[in-house]
């Protein structure tokens, strides 16, 4: 049974060799598995790329996918997916948060039956606003998705070639890989395991990066947003026209009305302006994401390969790339 593990790689040169080394390690533990790593160069500006090289040169089962520019995390991911025909594909991260060693594991459940083997960690290092950030997310994620991802879960995990082909088959260009593998289905397990800290480096993904990844993540899988406009709108003109006919039942009545209520209009008046920008930047977040999706640009574009024969998917956008 062959084995494909999709690594993003980033400017990773700090981590690399280690993870060479004890992804190595590990796979060799395995019996009757025959392995091989995919790493994706997601547009490397340091010396990623011909560390890469060299232990492709060195041991042939470690093959890369140089793409073309930085795509991101995603699109590096997708581009992996695409180019793995194996009859499991682990997904991880080359800063080795996702440990190596769990490899094992998620091969043994999956050897056990399992379809998608998620990893979900016991215990998580980062602090401060990332950390805070992520529990947010979940929390929301969890409230406002109709496909809700295990809250402790990332991109690491096993996924067999029937859930790996279905991931390839999803057409749409916004990809949030923990989602759409929620999405699809099948038997999921999940293996426990502790996180580590990032071993080197700055973090690759920015805050920015982050939130742009948590709202595709909330846009493209719920509605939800969109209803509580609907609701908050509904509630509001309602409460509008009880105020109107009271106005106006003490207008038709004569009673006296006070010369007040210059700062409840102002608030009344902001309050709502603030509402209909904020459905409007709603609606946007939808559009824009309509609007990518309809130009149907490929996810990533390939400069070359060590390895690796070329996708269907990606062979023809290098011809369409042509005249
Ligand atoms: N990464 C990538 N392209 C990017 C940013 C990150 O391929 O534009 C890779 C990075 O090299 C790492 C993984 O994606 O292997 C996760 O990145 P990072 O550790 O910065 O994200 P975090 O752990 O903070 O989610
Ligand atoms: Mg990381």
């Amino acid at each position: 049974m062959n084995l494909a593990i999709i690594i993003p790689v980033y400017n990773e040169q700090e981590n690399l060799p280690e993870l060479t080394r004890r992804l190595t390690a590990a796979c060799e533990t395995m019996e009757g598995i025959d392995w091989r790593v995919i790493f994706v160069n997601d547009g490397s500006t340091d010396e990623s790329w011909r560390m890469l090289g060299e232990s492709h040169a060195a041991d042939a089962r470690f093959c890369v996918v140089d793409l073309s520019r930085n795509f991101g995390h995603q699109a590096a991911i997708s581009a992996g997916m695409m180019h793995a025909d194996a009859d499991a594909v682990v997904v991880m991260d080359a800063d080795l948060q996702d440990p190596p060693e769990v490899i094992p594991d998620l091969v043994a459940a999956w050897r056990e039956g399992a379809q998608i083997v998620l990893a979900e960690r016991r215990t998580r290092q980062e602090r401060g606003l990332r950390r805070v950030g992520f529990e947010l997310f979940h929390r929301l994620f969890k409230w406002i998705s109709d496909f809700p991802v295990a809250p402790r879960t990332g991109v690491f995990g096993l996924l067999n070639r029937q859930a790996a082909e279905a991931f390839r088959s999803l057409p749409e260009t916004n990809r949030f890989f923990p989602g759409l593998r929620s999405w699809i289905g099948f038997d999921q397990r999940i293996v426990h395991y502790d996180r580590a800290d990032r071993a080197a480096g700055r973090p690759k993904q920015t805050l920015r990066r982050l939130v742009r990844y948590a709202s595709d993540g909330i846009f493209s899988f719920s509605h939800k947003p969109l209803h509580l406009m609907t609701g908050a709108g509904v509630l509001i003109s309602g409460f509008g026209f009880v105020l109107g006919m009271v106005f106006l039942v003490k207008r038709l009545l004569g009673v006296e009305q006070a010369q007040m209520g210059f700062t409840t209009l102002i608030v009344v008046v902001t309050f709502i302006g603030g509402i209909q920008l904020m459905s409007l930047g709603l609606l946007g977040q939808y559009l824009s994401r309509v609007y990518d999706e309809v130009k149907r640009r490929p996810i990533y574009i390939v400069r070359q390969r060590l390895g690796v024969p070329g996708s269907a998917e990606s062979q023809t956008t290098e011809e369409s790339a042509g005249p």
